[in-house]
């Protein structure tokens, strides 16, 4: 009896200590994640305050803390490199700096944009198929969608440098691939400068169409109105192609890019009216996938991040730039974007943006 008595109280105290040690572990686990936290979040506003000049430059942004309501940053541009083999004489993104971040950091501040409620991102330049061969954005590309889920992954290019290697090696992380197509007249895009010596637009824009639908990729059209295409009937072509989506832009002046004494282009001859935007318009209004874009809706309605991550503010005709992300965070900067968070819902800025939603018949 009393040996069965002492065997029972034995196992009660095993029992209890077993439950006593899970929570111990349990709290040890706690406090170590907690403590790496801390540590990370020390490091991260180390390196925001610790500015380390020449490698991130400062942004020359307005003091005044322009709003006072947060804006989620739900769909971003990052135009992570400047440069670019075209010449177009329209371009507002020109090549002022060859500065590109280093992988790590470009993935760092991405990380901090998805947890501010990123859910879009497009890379976009310059060219982004130009720096390291398309490997960076290959990179970067595969990380937004494999590592940090984010619904859509789309890029902007002018489709002259990509590779179907690229192709078989990313396709599958991107949802979108937009791209440049002005005009289907060679000699336009001559003349408006998208082209490269013998290469033919045209024919890689076809060439570039089938790799979306072998690959998987949905595939978009971005076209920018000028004075040498504004009288251009495209309507045949665009729906032999067959775009997700056909964004229509009006050509846009902006101080310091492509007008101005410091602009690195002169765009003036390519400005059309209001009126030659609108006609444009209505010679392709049978085209379902159309989305236009006047200068109106346009200008303050996307959220822009330069090579340094600073978000760019073109409320003044210019695009002025905040603080980097990585120096002072997403929600600091993002006061100094001018994003006009009404016209980018009202332009249609969220759509169906996620290839798996799109349900195509590639
Ligand atoms: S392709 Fe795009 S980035 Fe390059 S020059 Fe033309 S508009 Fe500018």
């Amino acid at each position: 009896m009393w040996l069965l008595t002492l065997t029972a109280f034995a196992e009660k105290l095993l029992y209890v200590f077993s439950l006593q040690l899970t929570s111990l572990w349990k709290i040890l686990i706690h406090l170590y994640s907690s403590f790496g936290t801390l540590l990370w979040s020390a490091g991260g506003k180390r390196s925001q305050h610790g500015k380390k000049r020449g490698e991130i430059r400062e942004g020359t942004a307005r003091e005044e803390d322009v709003s006072g309501h947060s804006v989620n940053p739900v769909s971003v541009n990052y135009h992570f490199t400047r440069q670019c083999n075209y010449k177009c004489g329209f371009c507002f993104h020109t090549a002022k700096t060859s500065f590109v971040l280093p992988l790590e950091k470009a993935k760092r501040g991405l990380l901090m944009l998805k947890e501010a409620g990123m859910e879009k991102i497009n890379f976009s330049g310059g060219e982004p198929f130009l720096h390291d061969r398309g490997e960076f954005l290959g990179k970067l590309v595969k990380f937004c969608k494999k590592d940090l889920k984010l619904p859509s992954v789309s890029i902007v290019s002018n489709g002259s440098l990509i590779r179907e290697r690229w192709f078989k090696d990313y396709g599958e992380y991107l949802d979108i691939l937009a791209i440049s197509c002005d005009s289907f007249d060679e000699q336009i895009n001559a003349l408006i400068g998208r082209g490269q010596g013998k290469k033919n637009h045209v024919e890689n824009l076809w060439k570039l169409r089938r790799w979306c639908a072998d690959y998987k990729v949905a595939f978009k059209i971005n076209s920018v109105i000028n004075r040498f295409n504004m009288e251009e009937d495209m309507n045949e072509q665009i729906q032999s192609l067959n775009p997700v989506r056909w964004k229509v832009f009006q050509c846009l002046l902006i101080e310091g890019e492509n007008a101005g004494q410091e602009a690195l282009r002169e765009a003036e001859k390519f400005v059309i009216s209001d009126e030659d935007f609108e006609k444009f318009l209505d010679r392709h209004k049978g085209i379902s996938c159309l989305v236009p874009e006047s200068n109106k809706k346009m200008k303050d309605s996307y959220l822009i991040l330069d090579e340094y991550m600073r978000f760019l503010d073109c409320t003044r005709g210019r695009k002025d730039p905040s603080k980097s992300i990585l120096d002072v965070g997403v929600e600091e900067a993002i006061k100094f974007s001018g994003f006009d968070e009404k016209m980018f819902f009202k332009r249609g800025g969220k759509y169906v943006w996620s290839k798996a939603d799109l349900k195509l018949d590639w």
